[in-house]
């Protein structure tokens, strides 16, 4: 695929449609005195939430409002992510049900983007199968979506968008779905070809955002009173190699951690994802040096056997692995470390997932994103004729993950009876009494207040409770008073306000 990078007049021309839409959005079949409404579902990874932030950017310039639910929604987008098959169930899924509510509702428009929308075998089966869907666009179009939607509204016909450069769009809106966190994509795609992965075919080859740019958008984000931000692509450690391959002297990853590390009000930085192969020592000598710069790292490991690693196309050994947590804990002693783990990987034999638990008694991680090996249409790993029996997989998955849980346990006991900084993200979900936060190591917290004098009336509810969407994004001081093994149990002991 061909580098597009999108001009300033480019973007200049989907402001006019942008303009367009608004004006035309006013005639168009409205069913709320505030105007059509859109709903964005989104499936996959955080760099998928990125697009939908600024696919709501885009659609909060037309005029459409955020729906509170696909149900109440004049537009629904379903934002795909192909990494796990049963991401390509659940769209298949959400698509019937879809299909029920524009009978109900002709004016409803449908739109699919995101990863899957790049691979011509679901293309042609929503073509054929789902032909009340109005729009398709892969990621690489969604600066296009204002001329998109303005070919739907104004012609009769489905409009399918299907772009197949590598684009790099900058200056497009964007509608942050946190108040505590600000995602920052600073690249795009991946040159890796690990042999289970679909992403270098969907998302295409690495492609680095400018520096200053994204410096900007840090700065901006300070101001706007962000004290989180995550940095993303799919493998951050390589961001610049493509621009120095023109410009020797563009920074890399380290540079510009240390970068945003010098914005003072950015009270943590993470980033995701790294990849071992290209984690240098002058990135770990900048993580030891900021505090700011959280003492964690997510470093997938995917199996430990190096014979499995070749097979996945890892690029390095267990050994290599086991250097960099150890330079990675000389720099910044406390650090802690999570991961990604693969079982069942095709020709995975007994010894070499041994070779996995023993790494992970080595590393001691302090939580894992735990897979089983599920075969992508379209890598090399599927083509490979010694995949493993279910049964096995079933049995190794489940000793995998009771060790990993042993682990994230003693990890979390680590803290029990400590006083630790935590970042509010809201309500908990299961308790209204109970708040939610992290700490800078990224281990969730649910707290209680036990008196709410603690907290200003301004970031009480109208009703003098506790109201997570006024707390979000303060950080708070909280002792914690149990650990479990997926989270922590504390009390807040002080607001910063
Ligand atoms: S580094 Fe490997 S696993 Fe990660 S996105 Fe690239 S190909 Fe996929």
């Amino acid at each position: 695929m061909a580098l597009h990078k999108v001009t300033a007049s480019e973007t200049e021309r989907q402001r006019d449609f942008c303009r367009k839409v608004r004006e035309l959005d006013t005639s168009y079949g409205l069913n709320s005195p505030r105007g059509s409404s859109y709903f964005i579902m989104t499936f996959g990874c955080q760099q998928n939430e990125n697009d939908s932030e600024r696919m709501s950017g885009l659609l909060q310039e037309m005029g459409y409002f955020e729906a509170s639910g696909y149900e109440d929604a004049d537009l629904i987008f379903l934002n795909t992510c192909s990494v796990r098959e049963n991401a390509d169930d659940r769209l298949f899924g959400h698509l019937g049900m879809m299909k029920n509510l524009k009978r109900d509702k002709p004016q409803l428009l449908v739109g699919i983007c995101g990863c899957m929308m790049t691979q011509d075998v679901h293309v042609d089966k929503i073509k054929k199968s789902y032909p009340f869907v109005d729009m398709l666009f892969g990621p690489q179009d969604i600066y296009r979506l204002p001329e998109i939607l303005w070919h739907r509204l104004t012609d009769s016909r489905r409009v399918y968008e299907i772009g197949s450069d590598d684009t790099l769009a900058e200056d497009i809106p964007i509608q942050r779905a946190r108040k505590h966190r600000a995602l920052v994509s600073i690249m795009f795609g991946c040159n890796n070809f690990c042999t289970y992965c679909i992403v270098p075919y969907t998302r295409g080859r690495e492609r680095s955002r400018e520096f200053d740019q994204v410096i900007r958008e840090l700065k901006q984000l300070a101001i706007e009173g962000y004290k989180e931000v995550m940095l993303l692509g799919q493998n951050v450690n390589s961001y610049g190699q493509d621009l120095r391959k023109t410009r020797p002297d563009h920074p890399d990853f380290a540079d510009l951690m240390e970068a945003a590390a010098q914005i003072p009000e950015l009270r943590r930085i993470r980033f995701m994802t790294s990849h071992p192969k290209d984690i240098s020592d002058k990135l770990i000598d900048v993580i030891g040096r900021y505090t700011n710069i959280e003492p964690h790292l997510h470093l997938p490991i995917q199996s430990g056997s190096n014979s499995i690693l070749q097979k996945m196309n890892r690029h390095y050994t267990r050994e290599q692995y086991l250097e960099i947590i150890r330079k990675a804990r000389e720099a910044r002693p406390g650090i802690t470390f999570s991961t990604d783990l693969i079982v069942g990987f095709p020709g995975e034999t007994e010894q070499d997932f041994e070779d996995t638990l023993d790494l992970m008694r080595q590393v001691r991680f302090s939580s894992a994103f735990t897979f089983i090996y599920s075969k992508r249409t379209g890598t090399p790993a599927a083509e490979l004729d010694d995949q493993i029996d279910a049964a096995v997989i079933k049995e190794r998955f489940k000793r995998l993950l009771d060790l990993q849980n042993e682990h994230s346990l003693a990890s979390n006991l680590e803290i029990e009876g400590q006083l630790v900084e935590v970042l509010l993200e809201g309500r908990s979900d299961g308790d209204p009494e109970i708040l939610s936060g992290r700490t800078a190591d990224s281990r969730l917290v649910n707290l209680r207040v036990h008196d709410l004098s603690m907290i200003p009336e301004r970031l009480l509810g109208d009703d003098g409770l506790l109201d997570g969407s006024r707390l979000e994004g303060s950080m708070a001081q909280v002792r914690i008073t149990k650990a479990k093994t997926f989270s922590l149990e504390g009390e807040l002991e002080q607001l910063e306000t």
